[in-house]
């Protein structure tokens, strides 16, 4: 018993919306968002009623192992039951997949896109799992575990048992950044450099070759989806949630086409001697620090929750009506 990843997968599926926080006197949504993209693929979102981050992680299975992107915001399993999930996600593959043999032998690697602290935050719940590896956060240790030989030109591959993924260093957002491509998909895995929403370039250089390798990398494959680990665009084209929101019930989708993984690319070489937030339709390419941009988004925050509150909606929506 095994899967053949060689075999053309069908496509998977995105869910319509995604869990967003809920206003205050709304039922509670889930901590962890749980989506079978495919038979082979999970999608999970953290809730933001937790985390105003709410970031994505991705798990991929293997017939051998099992690789998961990202550990999320928040290390209190309480609040966020990583470990208990992707043990019940990972029992429930192996038990469909694999034979009993196949399946005691089981192994995970938890990867990161970054190391920032709303991808790694999980790792403790992970740390000392059986036939587990916690790959390190700093360009040594994630070269060391990928054998990249010249970081960060060189793509590596990560065989998870008939299901090879290219792995690709792209700093700029992060010095030790990494995207992934899975061929069997189409899903191109690009944690905070590519998502719908404020990208934050710390190196404009390295973040321009970044993105010149990772469109190199697309070019005659069939890419069916880029996917990052946030949202904070809104349906509204060039319109972004502030910095901290906890509730976006008009977010735009998580998934990006090449099209828009061109304009990036296009956008970090145009602006890439100049500092300050440059908007598009789809994203918004924060180049250097930004700092009156940041304390904006502090002000937007605030209006934000104030229009929010129930009586000043009821105002709004009175005046809206002539009531
Ligand atoms: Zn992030």
């Amino acid at each position: 018993m095994s899967v053949d990843f060689t075999v053309p997968a069908a496509d998977g599926e995105l869910p319509p919306s995604w869990i967003h926080g809920t206003r205050r006197g709304q039922p509670a949504e889930p901590l962890l968002q749980v989506h079978w993209y495919d038979p082979h693929t999970v999608i999970l979102r953290q809730s933001k009623s937790v985390t105003y981050e709410a970031p994505f992680l991705y798990l991929l299975l293997g017939n051998e192992r099992a690789l998961l992107v990202d550990t999320g915001a928040t290390s209190d399993p309480g609040r966020f039951p990583l470990r208990e999930t992707v043990d019940s996600l990972i029992r429930e593959w192996t038990e469909r997949w694999l034979s009993a043999e196949a399946a005691a032998r089981y192994r995970l690697v938890v990867a990161h896109s970054h190391a920032h602290g709303d991808h790694v935050a999980g790792d403790p719940q992970l740390v000392g799992r059986p036939g587990t590896v916690v790959v390190g956060h700093s360009v040594r240790e994630v070269t060391d575990f990928f054998g990249f030989a010249d970081w960060p030109r060189d793509p590596r591959f990560l065989d998870l048992g008939g299901r090879v993924l290219d792995v690709l260093a792209i700093p700029g957002h992060h010095r030790a950044h990494l995207a992934f491509y899975d061929d069997c998909t189409g899903l191109l895995l690009t944690g905070d450099s590519v998502y719908p929403g404020r990208l934050y370039v710390r190196d404009p250089t390295q973040f321009a070759a970044s993105l010149d390798r990772l469109v190199a990398l697309t070019e005659g494959r069939a890419v069916r989806h880029v996917l990052g680990c946030h949202i904070e665009m809104s349906n509204r084209p060039g319109r972004d949630y502030p910095t901290g929101t906890t509730y976006q019930p008009d977010e735009a989708p998580l998934a990006m086409s090449l099209e828009q993984l061109a304009q990036v690319q296009a956008a970090a070489h145009r602006f890439i001697d100049q500092p300050g937030v440059h908007r598009f339709e789809s994203f918004h390419l924060w180049v250097g620090p930004c700092r009156r941009a940041m304390l904006a988004q502090a002000g937007r925050l605030v209006w934000w929750r104030l229009r929010t509150l129930p009586i000043l909606r009821r105002w709004r929506s009175m005046s809206a009506t002539g009531e």
